[in-house]
């Protein structure tokens, strides 16, 4: 008897402490959320503005991925693709989280644009990441995921990424003059499908520009 009054108290404990543990998690997260609405920023926010959906995944701040040095001034939007076929965004942005742990390699991206079209942040626009080489420290970077070795992108990624750079150069007053390649920098290979169909690299510049017009007018009437 009173085995089973122990073990139903340690059960009630452990649910007690599971609740506020979840409690306080949600309380944690009300209170970022209440931040942003007061700085009128945030994912709504910003899809208000013309942007795609974001979700912040912010990595933890390490000296592999998330150095925390300030990006003073942004200059440049740097497409990319992940050269890892099939791969979401979130399996790209959990691998540059673990280089915290592994010490592998300094890599990681503004934002990740997944196959399906969507998008995660892992690190805030007023910090460096480390994918564009000596235009890390001016340039925001957007890895774009793909399905197969010819790098091309899915019609939802394209979509998004091209609404997430013309939302960003509304918002950093660039124009599509200001997208560049990885390949533009350093000569390599990425992102490899718009490097190798120059015409198909026009083409986006071309869907962002128009997408910049639309962008302007959405935040001209909020
Ligand atoms: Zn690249």
């Amino acid at each position: 008897m009173l085995i089973l009054a122990a073990c139903i108290v340690t059960v009630f404990l452990i649910l007690f402490m599971g609740m506020a543990a979840l409690r306080s998690a949600q309380e944690r997260e009300a209170r970022e959320k209440a931040i942003l609405a007061e700085n009128n920023s945030g994912p709504a926010q910003w899809q208000k503005e013309g942007a795609p959906y974001i979700d912040v995944q912010l990595l933890t701040p390490n000296e592999y991925s998330r150095p925390q040095i300030a990006l003073n001034e942004v200059k440049y939007i740097a497409i990319h693709y992940t050269a890892n076929p099939g791969a979401t965004a979130m399996d790209n942005r959990n691998y540059f989280e673990n280089l915290a742990e592994t010490h592998s390699t300094k890599v990681s991206s503004h934002f990740v644009v997944g196959i399906e079209g969507e998008v995660v942040q892992c690190i805030p626009t007023a910090e460096i990441s480390y994918a564009t080489n000596e235009r890390n420290v001016d340039t925001l970077s957007i890895e774009c995921c793909h399905m197969d070795e010819t790098g091309d992108f899915e019609q939802a990624t394209y979509a998004s990424v091209v609404k997430l750079t013309a939302w960003l150069c509304t918002r950093f007053g660039l124009t599509e003059e200001n997208v560049i390649r990885h390949y533009d920098v350093t000569g390599k290979n990425c992102p490899k499908y718009y490097v190798e169909h120059p015409e198909a690299w026009e083409q986006m510049k071309e869907d962002i520009a128009a997408q910049i017009q639309e962008d302007y007018i959405l935040q001209e009437n909020l």
